[in-house]
């Protein structure tokens, strides 16, 4: 039986970017509710679903990457079930034979969660609750997912978070999904030890910060209170799990073969030719950056984890100092994302000003003050830190003699932080070194003010 305290294993459910939906040749972007829609996403009688190339060449994709084998026999299945927003009383998915099996994600730690299956199916349309009554948008029928069951592989919520994160980057990596437009839902089952591993699926998790909170909440929730096998809802905005029901079986599915559509092969030359779409993953950056310009490994993996900001350190490090761009950008860019809550797109960050900062950076012209200054702004507005550092007169202070009459001038004018240091406290002589970058407007190296003071002080 289970090891670990707390049991977690994962449904995920992921929108592909296709221009059409999964059975039909509906646009999958609109905006009106309910004017993408034909008789096949509908439901009419009659209408037959023919199968979206692009959106198994996707699943695929991820299957592939996920290190999933792929089922050369393709085959689909009808998931009877009421609700007001499935046309048909029945989903098409696959059931019998999944797209890929036997994968796996590796966490930071190493450790391997185990992914069960990836499979395709379509999306029901949208239930759209609004003052006392309930609107269905179909226009969300048919849009194609792919879901991603993982083995209960999972001990934590802060683990599900890092899993979903990771997911959510390969498939950025891999262009099948679009973070702004397409969703990524999860149903969780959870378990304890206390509580003799009663599981409990909590359904409809949106995004990778919702999924800590939702299970943290859940986790808290199954100590305190008598755990029954049952399945729950996540309501985000009370920050609660609800009752829904007590769980179904697979078999409540009454699951049949879908015949409207052929089971056909798929070729070993196709799923190649797919392998060959498959652009190198993070993974796969940070060891060529580490390998090929000695980036620490930490600062690799960081950087890769987000696609824009990999491209877009890549372009710079290969015009300059590898090395120092990825420190900068490490501890600048991603911090100043981190804080402002933005992706990388959503600032002024670009190529231009970045690399003309990181070259007064490895030319020594400027201090790392200054240029922690500069990266604030350049988060804002575009401009150029060559220029701007002319301008404002801003290039580190060379000369040696006048970054000693700097000095000489902060003794004079701080006699009591010169009793101090020489009374043995160190706190007094960085005030004095304060005192002198004030002076010299950030301009001064303060290592080397801090020699120097030393020596004038002895
Ligand atoms: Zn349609
Ligand atoms: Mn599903």
């Amino acid at each position: 039986m289970h090891t670990s305290d707390i049991v977690i294993g994962l449904e995920i459910h992921v929108q592909l970017k296709t221009n059409t939906k999964l059975f039909c040749s509906c646009p999958t972007e609109a905006v009106e509710p309910n004017t993408s829609i034909c008789p096949t996403c509908l439901g009419h009688p009659g209408s037959k679903p023919v199968l979206n190339e692009k959106a198994l060449e996707y699943g695929t994709k991820l299957a592939l990457s996920l290190g999933c084998k792929i089922s050369p026999t393709v085959m689909f299945a009808r998931k009877t079930y009421f609700y007001p927003d499935l046309v048909k009383n029945y989903q098409i998915t696959q059931y019998e034979v999944p797209l890929g099996s036997n994968g796996q994600i590796i966490l930071e730690d190493k450790k391997v969660v185990r992914i069960e299956r990836v499979h395709i199916e379509e999306d029901p349309g949208a239930l759209i609750h609004e003052a006392g009554s309930c609107l269905v948008d179909y226009n969300r029928s048919g849009i194609p997912l792919c879901e991603i069951v993982t083995a209960p592989d999972l001990t934590s919520p802060a683990e599900a978070r890092e899993f979903m994160k990771k997911l959510m980057q390969i498939l950025t990596y891999l262009g099948i999904f679009d973070q702004d437009t397409c969703i990524i839902k999860a149903d969780a089952n959870i378990s304890i030890k206390e509580k003799n591993y009663t599981r409990v699926e909590v359904k409809n998790i949106t995004g990778f910060k919702e999924i800590e909170r939702a299970l943290n909440y859940e986790l808290q929730r199954q100590k305190q209170q008598e755990v029954k096998k049952e399945t729950r809802g996540w309501d985000a905005d009370k920050g609660i799990t609800i009752s829904m029901r007590t769980k179904e079986e697979e078999e409540d599915y009454g699951y049949i073969v879908e015949t409207d559509l052929p089971i056909f092969e798929i070729s070993q030359e196709w799923i190649r030719k797919v392998q060959q779409t498959i652009p190198e993953l993070a993974e796969q950056r940070a060891l060529r950056w580490m390998k090929e310009w000695k980036i620490d490994e930490d600062d690799a993996r960081i950087i890769a984890t987000d696609l824009d900001v990999a491209v877009l350190f890549e372009e710079i490090a290969r015009k300059i100092d590898p090395i120092l761009t990825a420190r900068w950008t490490r501890r600048e860019v991603l911090r100043l994302l981190n804080d402002k809550k933005k992706e990388l797109r959503e600032t002024e960050f670009n190529k231009e000003g970045l690399t003309e900062l990181f070259k007064l950076l490895v030319e020594k012209k400027i201090t790392d003050r200054i240029g922690q200054r500069i990266i604030e702004q350049l988060a804002e507005k575009k401009f150029s830190p060559i220029a701007y550092v002319k301008e404002q007169k801003l290039e580190m202070v060379a000369g040696e003699d006048i970054l000693k009459k700097a000095c000489e001038k902060a003794i004079a004018e701080n006699p009591k932080a010169v009793e101090d240091y020489k009374k043995g406290e160190e706190k007094a002589l960085m005030f004095i070194i304060g005192h002198v970058m004030k002076a010299t407007k950030g301009t001064a190296a303060p290592n080397v003010v801090k020699e120097l003071l030393k020596g004038l002080l002895k």
